[in-house]
């Protein structure tokens, strides 16, 4: 049997993000990132998976071990409200320092959601994407899945990205609850 999942973006969306995030110590989540994901998956028994852009490796800003570590601090802190990511994506590649070939895995390039979606046995016509950028919705748009999109401080050059390439998301969230509630509702409403 194939199962349902909601991607997310990480930095920005599940955590506070200070800019090439690598010290687990400096992890703070959003308010309702717990009871969301907590709700999708214990209710409803989606998937949650991280799909995340780190360039910062190329970059030699944060190593991949940094990356993985801040991944265990999300699960640890998540954990303690009896919850967790099943699995955790990311691509650390640039195309200012690599080859077209190793950025293939890139968002808004879909191939890490593929990659998932074989790994994981997903049935993609029953999963959603959700993140702070137009990068993030693309991705999700790329794999043709629903996207949601939440308000960050750089809303208005996000959304306007979409808008000029006709790929609006599903819906705007005020919030990362806002977020969850949205593809709850979607998906219980779809099932009845
Ligand atoms: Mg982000």
């Amino acid at each position: 049997m194939l199962h349902h999942a909601v991607f997310f973006d990480r930095d920005d969306t599940l955590n506070y993000d200070p800019g090439y995030l690598g010290n687990p110590d400096l992890v703070k989540l959003f308010p309702g990132v717990p009871q969301g994901i907590s709700k999708l998956k214990n209710e409803l028994n989606f998937k949650i998976v991280v799909i995340s852009n780190q360039s910062g490796i190329t970059r030699g800003k944060i190593t991949e071990n940094d990356v993985l570590a801040v991944n265990r601090k999300i699960n640890d802190l998540l954990k303690e409200e009896g919850t967790g990511i099943d699995k955790f994506y990311h691509c650390p590649y640039h195309p200012d320092f690599d080859d077209e070939e190793k950025c293939k895995c890139r968002k808004p390039s879909p191939l890490m959601i593929f990659t998932a979606a074989e790994e994981l046995k997903l049935d993609l016509s029953k999963c959603y994407f959700v993140g702070d950028k137009a990068s993030d919705v693309l991705c999700g748009f790329n794999a043709g899945i629903k996207t949601v999109l939440i308000k960050s401080g750089n809303f208005e050059e996000e959304i306007n990205i979409l808008i000029n390439e006709n790929k609006t998301p599903n819906f705007v969230a005020a919030n990362f609850l806002d977020a969850t509630n949205f593809i709850y509702n979607d998906f219980a409403g779809a099932q009845v």
